[in-house]
């Protein structure tokens, strides 16, 4: 059965087509299809790129993951009312754990057999020099944020009100504006919590050196949208807040009427944006010459997964 392609936002999709557009053509129609291993190669070889992470993304990926897994198992012992301790070690040993399975994963090639699934770093599909010590300087900053993570006043007050919460990264679809315009969204909280007096405390766990305050508020006033739309939270009812866990920083972002109404606005002017240069948007088909690619010598080619797909590599 084939598996339609459909045009679905999300805050990460808004802004791959503002960075390149080659590179949103690449992420959302050129590796199509491309989890066939034996199918068009160049299709697999853009999906494998798709797919490729960079020591950065994958500290925010391994360090949401324990987040998320110590999160759910409170959540679990919440409904069964039976308290599991997950040490401070425990924690650091399945970060530790999965740094390991991941580097060595990538570095033998090992998670080509199923790149949806095991971790395969762009360091090493571009044979990039990397040396042991920056490695080492990785799976140390995500060592350091896994003890952060523990000793974050709002993780700990997650753990001990689980009860109240209701989300921890369930991807989320839903449909925004008149349904004849049929756009639709996805979405994955961090973490939503009822709060208690029919309101949502909505956090994002961050983890990177920069982060754009403007753009994070942006983006919590989708999820905004989201618990008003999906929830039935009252658009007042909304407290949201980013946490920093590379440098031990809280930040509370508003989310309420006018965020609400712009986070709206923002997804519709998204979805037809998005769909310009279709060359038929009832089938969501798109044609690789509509989407061009950015001036040759750009800083952003340097880092981009596709640049070998792309002829720059
Ligand atoms: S290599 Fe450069 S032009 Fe090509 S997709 Fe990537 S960013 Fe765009």
């Amino acid at each position: 059965m084939d598996i339609q392609n459909e045009l679905v936002w999300s805050h990460s999709r808004g802004r791959a087509l503002h960075d390149c557009a080659r590179a949103y053509w690449y992420t959302y129609y050129g590796s199509w299809g491309g989890w066939v291993a034996d199918g068009d190669p160049a299709v697999r070889q853009a999906y494998v790129e798709k797919k490729l992470t960079s020591r950065p993304m994958w500290t925010g990926t391994v360090v949401h993951g324990i987040a998320e897994t110590g999160l759910k198992r409170a959540m679990q012992d919440a409904r069964r009312g039976a308290v599991r301790e997950w040490s401070l070690e425990e924690m650091r040993a399945a970060a530790h754990r999965t740094v390991n399975e991941d580097i060595v994963g990538s570095e033998t090639g090992a998670w080509l057999e199923r790149p949806a699934r095991r971790t395969g770093f762009a360091e090493h599909y571009y044979a990039l020099p990397v040396t042991h010590a920056d490695w080492d300087a990785a799976a140390d900053e995500i060592d350091r944020q896994v003890v952060n993570l523990h000793g974050n006043r709002i993780y700990q007050r997650l753990l001990v009100t689980a009860a109240r919460i209701r989300e921890v990264e369930e991807l989320r679809r839903f449909a925004v504006g008149d349904p004849a315009f049929g756009a639709q969204v996805y979405l994955a909280v961090d973490a939503l919590v009822a709060d208690g007096k029919g309101g949502v405390v909505i956090i994002d766990w961050k983890t990177g050196e920069n982060h754009d305050d403007a753009e994070i508020g942006s983006q919590l006033g989708i999820y905004g949208l989201y618990a008003t739309q999906e929830l039935g939270v009252p658009e007042d009812q909304i407290v949201a807040m980013h946490v920093n866990l590379r440098h031990g920083t809280e930040t509370r972002h508003p989310v309420g009427p006018v965020e609400i109404a712009l986070a709206r606005a923002a997804v519709l002017a998204g979805v037809a944006e998005m769909r310009a240069p279709l060359r038929d948007v009832a089938n969501n088909l798109a044609d690789k010459d509509d989407f061009p690619t950015v001036p040759e010598g750009s800083d952003r080619c340097r880092w981009c997964n596709f640049r070998r797909s792309c002829g720059r590599g």
